[in-house]
């Protein structure tokens, strides 16, 4: 498989916040033949171990999870009333392409409607749909209808996108936050699983980061990282309207590394450790604004008696959307950047 087809197969499985299912089961079959020992944990984590049983243990985390939706009413007519799962921006909600998935597991198309500007008023117009008058339509004409479609409330909706090649370097898809970060890790633990270092590796795939970082937490816990990495796909506003004070990270300028973020003040050590790293190894590499956004790191960093944990980040633009812009010269280098730090961490920490 290569990068291209990774990235599809990951960014397209379906996987809010709490049903992470299918990206689990994706992420598993690719890690099961590069590792000794793989494994789900009681919220949902996956953690696939290299070398288990070793003193000095580096944790590789990256989230599962994407944001989305649950279902929280049905109205009489058949249209489906929504909570928020994770940060969206609500302004972006109105004619979104979504897919619900049943019980049973069945997926069902849908779109975020609305009124139409027809018959709105002028002053209607000039203000932002309220999430409130929002509601998603799968075709339904009544209760009925979605009762014999096996929706119910509580069922999760997650964006729909396809994925497409842009050009030779740019794709666009739904969830390469962090499905982009999560592909990073298959690609390390290939490396490392045929070049094996002298210490524990675990790779986790951590459920719930978009509700609050709540997977890597418990993960973390019981991996007893002496070090550990988190792999995300962040924020780039390299785009007109945004001030390059403000931009956080550049596409095509290589992995960003974290200072600091909103969750974690990145230990000097680490920061460096990974910037002179990537030097050494010529890997174009850049530096991501502070104090911007919060990641699974956040959590880690917190876990026992402390664990020195740094971020190392993939561009992406239009974050939270269901269409983000990525670069592949960007994933290629975080993984040889990820490959490198994880080789030499022992030597430093
Ligand atoms: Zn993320």
């Amino acid at each position: 498989m290569d990068d291209f087809q990774l990235l599809k197969n990951l960014s397209e499985a379906f996987g809010i916040s709490g049903f992470e299912d299918a990206v689990r089961e994706r992420i598993k079959d690719l890690v099961t033949p590069l590792v000794d020992d793989v494994r789900t944990d009681s919220l949902g984590n996956l953690i696939a171990t290299l070398n288990p049983g070793k003193e000095f243990t580096l944790l590789l985390d990256a989230h599962m999870d994407e944001i989305g939706f649950m279902i929280s009413h049905v109205e009489e007519k058949g249209f489906l009333r929504f909570a928020q799962v994770g940060g969206w921006d609500e302004r972006l909600l109105p004619a979104l392409r979504v897919t619900l998935k049943t019980r049973e597991g069945k997926q069902i198309a849908g779109t975020i409607g609305s009124t139409p500007p027809h018959i709105q008023d002028p002053d209607e117009k000039k203000s932002p749909l309220k999430p409130d008058d929002l509601f998603i339509d799968v075709g339904a004409g009544s209760r009925e209808d979605i009762e014999q479609m096996g929706i119910r409330v509580g069922d999760p909706v997650a964006p729909h996108a396809d994925f497409l090649r842009l050009n030779e370097t740019c794709i666009m898809s739904k969830a390469f936050d962090d499905r982009a970060g999560c592909a990073a890790i298959v690609r390390a633990l290939e490396a490392l699983s045929s070049d094996r270092p002298d210490f524990t590796v675990v790779g986790c795939f951590s459920v719930c980061e978009e509700v609050g970082l709540r997977g890597a937490r418990t993960a973390a816990f019981q991996i007893q990282p002496t070090v550990a990495i988190a792999i995300e796909g962040t924020v780039a506003a390299d785009t007109p309207g945004t001030a390059d004070r403000k931009n956080p990270t550049r596409l095509g300028k290589g992995p960003a590394v974290t200072l600091a973020d909103r969750s974690i003040m990145v230990h000097p050590k680490m920061f460096r450790f990974i910037t002179e790293t990537a030097s050494a190894m010529a890997i174009p590499h850049q530096i991501k604004t502070p104090i911007y956004g919060s990641t699974d790191a956040g959590a880690i960093h917190l876990t026992r008696k402390g664990v020195i944990t740094g971020v190392i980040s993939i561009p992406c633009r239009y974050i939270h959307s269901p269409n983000l812009i990525m670069n592949m010269e960007d994933f290629t280098n975080t993984v040889k950047l990820l490959v490198a730090v994880s080789q030499r961490c022992k030597k430093v920490f």
